[in-house]
């Protein structure tokens, strides 16, 4: 008998075997600074001590229960969870991915508007589930059809929407898209237009929240508040966690029967979940994510300390916030050769769909001195032929 995992994933060639806080041990036993961040998940780093003391206590305590039951972290959760929260009174809804965060979020809107359309934009990454992968603009196989009807509008285009539409869904930055920032007045604009016609408004900050942009999430870096926001990657620092927010007016519309989840609050993820939440909370972790942001930019572009000198090297633009920044390469640069060629010089950076654009989401503990690594290994590609 044999077993091999399917066909999902392209892998890098050394596997990774250990992580120090935002270093990654490989395989091959180099050290790499790793400015991926497990794919924005892993918020705290490796091995944070103290998320690792919560989460031996609480497995001690009571590592799982049915949802029929209470139990304290899911106390402790949305007290420490509702501190961040961008104005008003909201409700949450546990699940165990980002995919299933905004399938309940679409569900919701779905049923307590009675329509059955959903606008969607060019670009836009939601997940693989049914209506997740419905809302995504994927070239990839995806099931034969959507469970609710979808328009999909220009990524900064607001028209679509009208009398008939129960949601609109996007990310604030599209990151898989290659870290694409809504065009100025867009989301306010979609605000009004939903207003305007009953519609609901959701943010996807699976990637944009929990701290990634410099602030708790993307309605309050952008001065925008959606009706729905899910969350899901880093909220847990590294436990699989899916979360969908609604206003209290929208929830307290949701049909009894439509959620429900196995997993979903458990008190091992729940408390881990508080954990993160307490220290986004805490005085000068939201500081050192701008700080760091600010160095990454400089050492990305080959600038002086103080951001002084013309941009060297193959990057010639930096786009996005906080610690989710898109790396714009030069004509003639291809992303992945350029990503190959940095992880041989000791830093892990992520593609993205767009093939001239490098993503980092590295962990929000990165200290803004470690900026230097990325300079040093962004400047010795200025001599070297990175093919196209
Ligand atoms: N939404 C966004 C913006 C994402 O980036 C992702 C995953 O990359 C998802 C949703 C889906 O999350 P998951 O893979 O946890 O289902």
């Amino acid at each position: 008998m044999t077993l091999r995992e399917m066909n999902a994933y392209k892998r890098l060639p050394s596997p990774a075997v250990a992580a120090d806080g935002c270093d990654l041990v490989l395989a091959d036993g180099r050290r790499v600074l790793d400015l991926y961040g497990g794919h924005c998940v892993n918020t705290l780093g490796g091995g944070d001590r103290a998320l690792g003391e919560v989460l031996r206590s609480q497995w001690d305590r009571l590592s799982f229960q049915t949802n029929l039951l209470d139990h304290p972290p899911r106390i402790a959760f949305l007290e420490a969870f509702a501190k961040n929260l961008p104005p008003g009174d909201w409700e949450v809804f546990c699940t165990n991915s980002g995919a299933e965060a905004n399938e309940n979020a679409l569900k919701i809107a779905l049923a307590v508007t009675g329509r059955r359309r959903v606008v969607a934009f060019a670009g836009a990454f939601h997940g693989r589930t049914a209506g997740a992968a419905a809302v995504t603009d994927t070239k990839n196989p995806q099931f034969p059809s959507a469970p609710f009807d979808v328009v999909r509008s220009p990524w900064g285009d607001a028209t679509a929407v009208d009398g008939t539409v129960a949601a609109v869904i996007l990310e604030p930055i599209q990151s898989l898209a290659g870290v694409v920032e809504p065009p100025a007045g867009f989301l306010e604009s979609l605000r009004k237009a939903c207003d305007a016609h009953g519609a609901t408004l959701i943010f996807d900050e699976v990637q944009t929240g929990n701290g990634r942009l410099g602030r708790p999430w993307a309605s309050q870096h952008f001065g925008v508040v959606p009706d729905l926001f899910t969350t899901a990657k880093g909220a847990a620092g590294g436990l699989p966690i899916g979360l969908t927010l609604a206003k209290s007016q929208i929830a307290a519309r949701v049909p009894a029967g439509l959620l429900g989840s196995t997993f979903g609050g458990g008190p091992l993820v729940l408390a881990a979940a508080t954990e993160v939440s307490r220290r986004i909370a805490a005085p000068g972790f939201l500081e050192n994510v701008r700080a760091t942001s600010a160095a990454l930019r400089k050492a990305a572009l080959c600038l002086s300390e103080e951001g002084r000198g013309a941009a060297r090297g193959p990057i010639e633009r930096v786009r996005g916030s906080g610690l989710l920044l898109g790396l714009v390469l030069r004509p003639g640069n291809a992303g992945a050769a350029v990503r190959d060629a940095l992880l041989a010089r000791g830093v892990l950076v992520g593609t993205s769909d767009d093939p001239r654009v490098l993503r980092l989401s590295p962990p929000l503990t990165l200290p803004p001195s470690a900026a230097a690594q990325l300079a040093e290994a962004v400047s010795s590609l200025t001599s070297l032929e990175v093919p196209a």
